[in-house]
């Protein structure tokens, strides 16, 4: 392609005029900096100006043609390499920016130049966007002042040497890591190649032999480093060969559709095991020690989440004749237990569309996954509301299709319900099947089947648009993302603390924003869940990201249909309709 014709625009040196002009002057002469300015191969745009130095940066962005550019259009041609691209690109300006740029350059955010990078996880995100065409790139900086006003010098340092400083590095193919990049693109192709290869060949999950599952810490994603961690080893039985376009074959344990338990002792890795798994529906970083561990993309972690509420959620498969006759084929709650939370998280699963359960006990209500026979002597069916999971799991993948990887470390009883054990000894999968027939058939559990009626398919509710309601004081519209775990939509809070497979702050943004668009322009009229979240990704996957937002933002991540929905289903304020 020949060069981007760009129109009207200021050149390099108007840009410097104006902050000439404005230095000393009061914080909101900065307004005039809004336009866009030729820096002869690239072309920079200042897309928002800041009211003051304390508030949000400043949006910037920089759009460069691919012939200028010099960026093969080979790492642009589907778009999984145009994912992984622009979010390398992204990586590539966050380190350059932490290098280069001076930080500090007075009041509030002054001299800040940013840009929202992800964490382990390669997500699509706005921040940069690469097409065949050309590449555009969006960050934030803190245009500088000392108090109010403007410190010109400092801003023109910050746009004149920092800027093109860390722009050459970006834009400029020659200049980047070409095979960091190469690496990157071509590990998340293999990725995206794999999820389809497990969908021929009927695999809900795959653990690559080799891969590094532990992470340094709590609340460091990043894998557990050098000699600590002990690389996964598939058994025997369960060993299978997937291919990769750019890596060659790969082996692994290879999850068919079923009923999977995890056991173990306490601290032999399970947990971690499932959690790799819950990632594994996003592509990772190479070297990230999970870029081979994939899951179905429709899995959902389940888990206990009491205090949540519950809009209409038809959980009667696992609970009935509640105490006052309430209604549990359209059950509200504002404030739910742990068997409830956890009933209504797998129904809202399955209404979403979810394949595969991921369900650890650590965070599972006891009385929601087991009644043992004992207690079944003591308490009789008909004064316990509670059908427990293991009643129903058999059912849900035998009638439903959907499969379930669950982690117990207490109950045999589950051993009468699952296609395959797995026994993780010491960090070592083993796999216990056989033992497990044979101790069935041993000893036998005394506890009775007690599921009371078939589990039905769940019903679609509808949400209705009068229940999102963005305004907020004077404001018509207003949506954030409080950290990772918390949306502000209008006047309420939408806590998302307990949704796992969240993963970055700006999927939170982008929910928010999604929510927004969606009672605006569909639901309603008759329209369920699942489709509004159908109608949702069509949107993403034909406009981007940006379809969310009337302004440019750089600072959205691609959020699951599964995480959109889960936002909905957790607002107080939601009102749904189940159609006759
Ligand atoms: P469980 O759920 O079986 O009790 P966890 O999965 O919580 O065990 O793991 C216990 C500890 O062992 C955690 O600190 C985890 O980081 C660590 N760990 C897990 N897998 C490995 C591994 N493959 N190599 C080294 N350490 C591991
Ligand atoms: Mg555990």
């Amino acid at each position: 392609m020949d060069r981007v014709h760009w129109f009207a625009m200021r050149t390099r040196h108007e840009l410097e005029t104006i902050l000439r002009r404005i230095d000393g002057r009061g914080y909101k002469a900065y307004k005039d900096l809004r336009d866009q300015y030729d820096f002869s191969r690239y072309r920079l745009s200042v897309d928002h100006v800041q009211g003051d130095p304390f508030a949000a940066p400043s949006r910037v962005s920089a759009v460069i043609a691919a012939s200028d550019s010099g960026f093969p259009s080979q790492l642009a041609s589907t778009r999984p390499r145009r994912i992984a691209a622009a979010d390398f690109l992204t990586r590539v300006f966050g380190c350059t920016a932490a290098a280069v740029s001076r930080g500090n350059r007075g009041t509030g955010g002054s001299g800040r130049i940013e840009i929202d990078c992800g964490g382990q996880a390669v997500l699509e995100r706005n921040s940069c966007q690469v097409s065949s065409q050309q590449i555009e790139i969006r960050f934030t900086m803190g245009l500088p002042a000392a108090g109010r006003r403007v410190l010109g010098r400092q801003a023109a340092a910050m746009f004149f040497e920092e800027l093109p400083r860390i722009l050459e590095q970006v834009l400029f193919f020659e200049n980047l890591p070409q095979a960091e990049l190469r690496q990157q693109v071509e590990t998340c192709e293999d990725q995206e190649a794999l999820r389809r290869q497990m969908a021929e060949q009927d695999l809900v999950a795959f653990v690559a032999d080799g891969a590094i599952l532990p992470r340094r810490s709590g609340v460091d994603d990043r894998p557990l480093g050098g000699s600590q961690a002990i690389p996964f080893e598939s058994p025997e039985a369960l060993r299978c060969r997937l291919s990769r376009p750019n890596h060659g074959p790969i082996e692994g344990m290879g999850l068919p559709p079923g009923v999977h338990l995890i056991v173990g002792g306490g601290f032999h890795g399970k947990s971690t095991l499932l959690r790799a798994l819950e990632r594994g529906v996003y592509d990772h970083l190479p070297g990230d020690g999970r870029e081979w561990v994939l899951a179905d993309a429709s899995a959902c972690k389940i888990r206990a989440e009491d205090g949540r509420s519950i809009r209409a959620v038809d959980i009667s498969p696992f609970i009935s004749n509640l105490p006052l006759q309430r209604d549990t084929r359209r059950f509200s709650t504002d404030n739910a237990s742990g068997s409830t939370s956890q009933a209504a998280n797998i129904v809202e699963a399955l209404e979403m569309g979810s394949r595969l359960l991921l369900i650890d006990e650590d965070t599972s209500a006891t009385n929601f996954m087991l009644r043992d026979g004992r207690m079944q002597r003591l308490i009789a069916k008909s004064k316990e509301p509670i059908t427990p999971l293991i009643d129903r799991v058999r059912e849900l993948f035998e009638s439903h299709g959907v499969s379930t990887v669950l982690v117990s470390g207490g109950s045999g009883d589950y051993f009468d319900v699952a296609d395959r054990v797995i026994q993780m000894d010491a960090y070592h999968p083993r796999e216990v099947t056989t033992e497990v027939r044979r101790l069935v058939a041993q000893h036998p559990s005394d506890r009775q089947s007690e599921a009371p009626a078939a589990f039905q398919p769940v019903a679609p509710r509808e949400p209705l648009p009068a229940g999102f309601d963005a305004r907020r004081g004077k404001r018509a519209v207003k949506i954030e993302a409080r950290g990772r775990d918390t949306i502000l939509f209008g006047r309420e809070f939408i806590d998302l603390a307990q949704v796992e497979q969240l993963v970055d702050t700006s999927q939170t943004r982008a929910i928010g924003l999604a929510l927004h668009l969606l009672a605006r322009e569909f639901l309603g009229s008759g329209h369920s869940l699942s489709q509004g979240l159908d109608w949702l990704e069509q949107r993403l996957d034909q406009e981007g990201l940006d379809a969310l937002s009337p302004f440019k933002t750089g600072n959205l991540a691609r959020p699951r249909r599964f995480e959109t929905g889960a936002a909905i289903n957790r607002m107080r304020s939601l009102k749904a309709k189940i159609p006759q």
